[in-house]
């Protein structure tokens, strides 16, 4: 028996209870040989080395449970430039008067590591490991140990729990996954996705690796697919264009107020009337402005705008423009009119009859003129030189 542990020297507990425990965590004597060149105690106690039997040692371990997150129909996808760091946590292992076991997980920080985490990453099931610390570790080991032993007799002294002795500690090597998945279409890289966490949780289902996010939508996802456009996106984005049946990204869409479709916003016309937007077929044109407006709102074949009663001040433009581009209109009076950016309706009356100018703005150039007699619904169109 090699075994020359200070804690099972000691009178209680037993050497035979040690070695038992060993066996319980799948180790045995041969695992605590000193090897020179490396750290194979500390404290006084045993050194192991030890990782997670769950965890991957090899990135081939790792790629499919990665890779099987995504879909992308229109291209391909691989593992690029990813890395396993070994990242060690230190378990402390004590036992009381009566041999009964505990034992105490703490991170790099110093800090103890929670229930939860260490049965999530398996770090209480663990195998045995080539030595990898060497000699030269050994104070920083040491500091380590103290740190968490001082933070044990803290959490048994507000226990109440009987003293407990050091007898082991362990240093469970756990992987650390860095690297990147590459998306293509053809040869062409379109989206690279970085991931990092600790490999066992990758393979437990606690992590994925980051979905795609959309640029345009902000929709995140694992389905990837590529627009006709090129547009990268992922598929619960998408939509239908009730319009043009073409696949686009649902935030391209807008809603005719007429029939509630979602098409593309190109396929809209705004009734400047009304300001919703709707499919201009369904929508009716003005006589005098030719503006498509909603459906119902003409009278007389003329929108509310060309109908209108606001009266308008013909001395300044482009009001007078408009008068002096028509020799006949110096016979009207009673003015009234509208405009916008790229047009505008006088509209005057005499005794005997009504007339109204359509010019086009800015150069104000007289386009349309009309005139209907009074008593008269019909509007007749006159010649403009
Ligand atoms: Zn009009």
């Amino acid at each position: 028996m090699s075994l020359t542990s200070d804690a099972v020297e000691s009178s209680e507990p037993t050497l035979e209870r040690f070695v038992q425990w060993l066996q319980q965590i799948g180790l045995s004597e041969t695992h605590l040989q000193p090897a020179a060149g490396f750290v194979t105690k500390v404290g006084g106690v045993p050194l192991l080395e030890v990782v997670p039997a769950v965890d991957p040692q090899h990135v081939r371990e790792l790629s499919g449970v990665l890779l099987g997150c995504y879909q992308f129909p229109g291209g391909r996808f691989e593992l690029a430039g990813c890395t396993l760091d070994p990242r060690p946590f230190l378990r402390l292992s004590l036992t009381d008067q009566s041999g009964r076991l505990r034992h105490f997980w703490f991170g790099t920080d110093g800090q103890e590591c929670q229930a939860e985490f260490v049965r999530r990453l398996g770090l209480n099931n663990l195998v045995p490991i080539e030595r990898r610390l060497r000699a030269a570790e050994e104070g920083r080991l040491q500091q380590w140990v103290n740190v968490g032993l001082s933070q044990v007799n803290s959490l048994l002294a507000a226990s109440a729990l009987g003293p407990e002795k050091l007898i082991a500690a362990t240093i469970v090597w756990c992987r650390w996954s860095e690297g990147t998945i590459v998306f293509f279409v053809k040869d062409r890289v379109v989206c690279r996705l970085r991931f990092s966490g600790w490999a066992g949780d990758f393979l437990n289902g606690h992590q994925s690796p980051p979905p795609y996010q959309c640029l345009e939508s902000g929709c995140t996802g694992y389905n990837l697919t590529l627009l006709e456009d090129g547009t990268l996106t992922t598929v619960e984005a998408t939509a239908v264009c009730a319009q043009s049946g073409q696949r686009t990204l649902a935030c391209r869409l807008e809603r005719c107020s007429l029939t509630g479709k979602s098409v593309l916003a190109g396929y809209l016309t705004k009734c400047p009337i009304q300001g919703e937007k709707m499919l201009p077929d369904l929508m009716q044109r003005c006589g005098w402005c030719q503006r498509l407006v909603c459906p119902g709102s003409l009278e007389n074949q003329l929108c509310s705008d060309c109908r209108t009663e606001q009266r308008v001040d013909v001395s300044v433009a482009p009001w007078r423009g408009m008068i002096a581009s028509f020799p006949q209109a110096d016979r009207y009076g009673a003015w009234v009119g509208w405009k916008d950016d790229s047009q505008a309706i006088l509209r005057g009356r005499c005794l005997s009859s009504e007339i109204a100018l359509q010019a086009s703005l800015p150069e104000v150039k007289l386009r349309k003129v009309w005139r209907r007699f009074r008593f008269r619904r019909r509007w007749g169109e006159l010649q403009v030189d």
